[in-house]
This record gives structure tokens, C-alpha cells and sequence, in this order.
């Protein structure tokens, strides 16, 4: 028997389908892939570990704090900040809150103005008084204009904020809605961004776990063919290749573009945004120098950011290399050989001193959908998690913002919508 049927095995539907099993429910997991963790996966081969894409996850976002035990997954952090990197010069941005000394050398940095220095202590401390829920829903300008507004320099926005909320957003035009900027600089402020020491695929793994643990019944390689729901109210019929399943619910927790597809909500979101990011390893001898920082390309956007992996989390790469990744934004007609070309030059450029032969270009992961698209005024238009007819439920980032946040807090909306409607508050 089968009370509830998740379809995803993403983010949002192991978290959606852990509670509802927490709530007593006899839960049944279909996942379309042979292994679950959706847009959140490690690769891990001759002693390197390939996430897929770079990803971080923030320490402080409330759904990581609630859903996931963080010691366990050895979070291992990036120093806060970044290195903005241009041919021949290198500066620090730094929060002086989390490290006084290159705190001070970002007062010394001439790539960001003194007033900016000013604006940047202002706005942390009025986010961290926000409440995150009112951030997110303040999402009526693009990330620009709201920077512009707030009287940040060109250079600032195009030498810092391009690459950095770049990185964040896939969008180095900062043409996304400043809901994002607001949330994540919240979250930096407050905690870090950080990779398990196993990879990010050890996060899905330990939301699979403890949902096994609470009993869900999980089934990969199976995906749902169609999500019927019953007239009156009366539950639903869910089809995979193998079998028809009957059961009072569903949440729909698979990617935008299929829930569309099961559901028929035209309000799901489908435009997306990608990325290539590519994976090289550098002899420990040539190992560069960035402060554990993320290296960002304050030039242009080829590519867009740098990130030694092993600097944070040495379990990344054998003993003796370094795994470094380079991403571009959106998608790239170039080959992988040209993409690895250019990484190359950007870091010689970058570090004339320092010789980079022994870059080897181990892997290209191009990546078609990454986020959905989140323009100014996105928040107002995504669906509601009971949007469908029925007792067909939706979760999944698309209806909250597309993120780790996003997608784990929509998997815990759409439990609480099932449990609520089966047995309405008084
Ligand atoms: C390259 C990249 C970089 C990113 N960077 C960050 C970052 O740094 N920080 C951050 O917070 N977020 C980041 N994100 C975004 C974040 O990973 C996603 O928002 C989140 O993982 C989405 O989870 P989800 O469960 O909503 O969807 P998904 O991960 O898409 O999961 C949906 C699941 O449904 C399955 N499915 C689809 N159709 C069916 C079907 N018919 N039947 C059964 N199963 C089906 C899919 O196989 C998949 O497993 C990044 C994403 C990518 C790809």
C-alpha cells in the first residue's frame, strides 16, 4: 500500500518524501535516473572528485541547518571573498568580519572604491538585520539596477559583482532580480560556502539515507510516465513502465520541464540557465596561490571563475595534485580543447610569475540546465505548491528560487501541504 508517490529523487523530493514517511505515511520514491541527487552529483575517479559543475552549499541557508547533519558531511569552506584576477594583478576582496588581516588588505585594494568599501559594510549590516523570507520577496529590479541605486561604482559591479553574483546567478550581465544578490550576500555574511569533503553528491546520499531510514521506499531507474488525479478529490494513479500505482497523493518533485510535462502547469518555469565548467589537475609544485579564495576573472568572462577545489577540500584530489575548475557561463560553441586553451592563458595572464605547464585538462561537464531563469519579478509568477488539479503536489526549486535552499525548502512546503490537507489544522 501506498499512501503517498514522490516522482524526483532531487533535492526537494528526498526532503518532501523523508517527512512525509516522518509523518507516518507509507511514502514510495520513483527516481527516472539510476542514482538519485538530480542537478547534485559527484563523480569520483582516480582519487579526484568531479561534483557536477561547480556547486557550493551555503552553510547558514536554514533548510541545510535543518535538513542535513553538516558535521557529518565534513564541510570543508572556501576563505571568504574572492581574488579578482586580471592580467598582471591580483587584489583580495575580503570580509573583515571573518578575517581581520586580508579584511585590511580589501582597504588597500584599488579595484573597489572606498565609498564602495562604506556600502558594502552598510548593506551587511542592514541584511543582517533582515528577515530572509522578506529578502526573497523584494524581488521587483535586477541585481544592477538595485547595485546602481545603492550607489555602488561601475567598477565595483563590473570588476566584482559581474563575476561574483555571475558565478551565483549564471548571469554575468546581472541581469537577475536582486532577491538572489539579497538572500545569498545574507547567508555569506552569516555562515560559508563550503564543499563536503566527499562532494557535493554526499548531500543527496544523506537525505537518501535518513529518508530510507524513515522509511520511504526508494526506486530508481524508474520514471513516472503520467501523475492521474481521481475526480473529487479521491486521490491519484501514478504510471512508471513497470506498474500502476494508486495512492492518495503525489508530489511532483522531478525538474521544471518535466513536472510541466506530468502536470500540465503551465506556470512552471522552463527557461534556464547553464554553464561548462571544466576540471583540470596542476602538479603540487605549481599549486597557486589563492588564499583558499575563489579566483574570479575581473576582466571578462573566459571563464568566468577559477576555483582550486583541493585548496578547500584536499580529499578533492590525490596526494601530490590539484583539482582546479574553470567555468563559463551559458552554453559554449567552443570545443573542449579551445575552452582548456583559454583557461590556460587567462591563468598565465593572471600569474605571469608562476609557471602553469603541467595543466591537464581532465573533464568537461557542459551543462544544458542548471538553474531556471529568475528575472526581476520571477518570485510573483511561480506556481503554488497545490497548483495542480487533485491531490497532485509540486516541489522541486521552481517553486521557490533555484537553489540548494530552494529546492530542499520546497520539498518540505510540499510535505506540509499533503499533511495538512489529509488532516486540516483546526
Ligand atoms: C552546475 C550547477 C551549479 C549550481 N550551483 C549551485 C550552488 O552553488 N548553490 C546552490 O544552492 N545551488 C546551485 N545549483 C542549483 C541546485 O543544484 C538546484 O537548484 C537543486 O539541486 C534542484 O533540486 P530539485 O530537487 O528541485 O531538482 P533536480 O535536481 O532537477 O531533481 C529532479 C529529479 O527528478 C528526476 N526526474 C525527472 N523526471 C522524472 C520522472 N518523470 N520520473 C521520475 N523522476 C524524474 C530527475 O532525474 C532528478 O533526479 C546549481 C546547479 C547546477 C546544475
Amino acid at each position: 500500500m501506498t499512501d503517498v508517490v514522490v516522482a524526483g529523487g532531487g533535492l526537494a523530493g528526498l526532503v518532501a518524501a523523508r517527512h512525509l514517511a516522518d509523518e507516518g505515511l507509507a511514502v514510495t520514491l520513483f527516481e527516472r535516473d539510476d542514482r538519485l541527487g538530480g542537478r547534485v552529483h559527484s563523480d569520483h575517479q582516480n582519487g579526484f572528485t568531479f561534483d557536477r559543475g561547480f556547486q557550493v552549499v551555503f552553510s547558514s541557508y536554514p533548510a541545510v541547518v535543518a535538513e542535513l547533519d553538516r558535521e557529518a558531511l565534513s564541510l570543508r569552506p572556501f576563505a571568504p571573498g574572492a581574488t579578482l584576477a586580471r592580467p598582471g594583478r591580483r587584489t583580495t576582496v575580503a570580509d573583515p568580519f571573518a578575517d581581520l588581516v586580508a579584511g585590511v588588505r580589501t582597504l588597500f585594494n584599488r579595484d573597489i572604491t572606498v565609498g564602495d568599501k562604506l556600502r558594502v559594510l552598510r548593506l551587511r549590516q542592514e541584511l543582517l538585520r533582515a528577515s530572509a523570507e522578506e529578502l526573497l520577496d523584494n524581488d521587483g529590479q535586477t541585481i544592477e539596477s538595485y547595485l546602481e541605486a545603492r550607489g555602488f561604482s561601475e567598477r565595483f559591479r563590473e570588476r566584482f559583482a559581474a563575476p561574483f553574483y555571475g558565478g551565483i546567478t549564471l548571469d554575468r550581465s546581472l541581469s537577475s532580480s536582486r532577491a538572489v544578490f539579497e538572500y545569498t550576500f545574507k547567508m555569506l555574511a552569516q555562515g560559508t560556502a563550503a564543499v563536503p569533503a566527499a562532494g557535493m553528491g554526499a548531500i543527496p546520499d544523506q537525505l537518501a539515507a535518513r529518508a530510507q531510514t524513515s522509511g520511504v521506499t526508494v526506486e530508481t531507474g524508474t520514471p513516472v510516465e503520467s501523475v492521474t488525479p481521481e475526480r473529487q478529490e479521491r486521490g491519484v494513479t501514478v504510471e512508471t513502465p513497470a506498474e500502476t500505482v494508486g495512492a492518495d497523493a503525489a508530489v511532483v518533485a522531478t525538474d521544471p520541464e518535466s513536472a510541466r510535462e506530468l502536470t500540465g502547469c503551465e506556470r512552471i518555469p522552463t527557461a534556464g540557465r547553464g554553464c561548462v565548467t571544466q576540471y583540470f589537475s596542476l602538479p603540487e609544485h605549481q599549486q597557486l596561490d589563492t588564499g583558499n579564495r575563489l579566483l574570479l576573472n575581473a576582466a571578462d568572462g573566459r571563464p568566468n571563475q577559477v576555483a582550486v577545489l583541493s585548496a578547500a577540500a584536499p580529499e578533492y584530489a590525490p596526494d601530490g595534485s590539484h583539482l582546479l575548475s574553470a567555468t563559463f557561463l551559458g552554453e559554449q560553441s567552443a570545443d573542449n580543447g579551445s575552452l582548456a586553451a583559454e583557461v590556460a592563458e587567462s591563468l598565465a595572464a593572471w600569474y605571469p610569475e608562476h609557471s602553469v605547464a603541467g595543466l591537464e585538462l581532465l573533464r568537461t561537464d557542459r551543462i544544458e540546465f542548471a538553474q531556471f531563469s529568475q528575472p526581476p519579478g520571477f518570485r510573483s509568477d511561480l506556481p503554488d505548491v497545490d497548483e495542480p488539479a487533485g491531490q497532485v503536489y509540486l516541489a522541486g526549486d521552481y517553486t521557490e528560487w533555484s537553489a540548494i535552499q530552494g529546492a530542499m525548502e520546497s520539498g518540505q512546503r510540499a510535505a506540509r501541504s499533503v499533511v495538512e490537507t489529509r488532516s486540516p489544522p483546526d
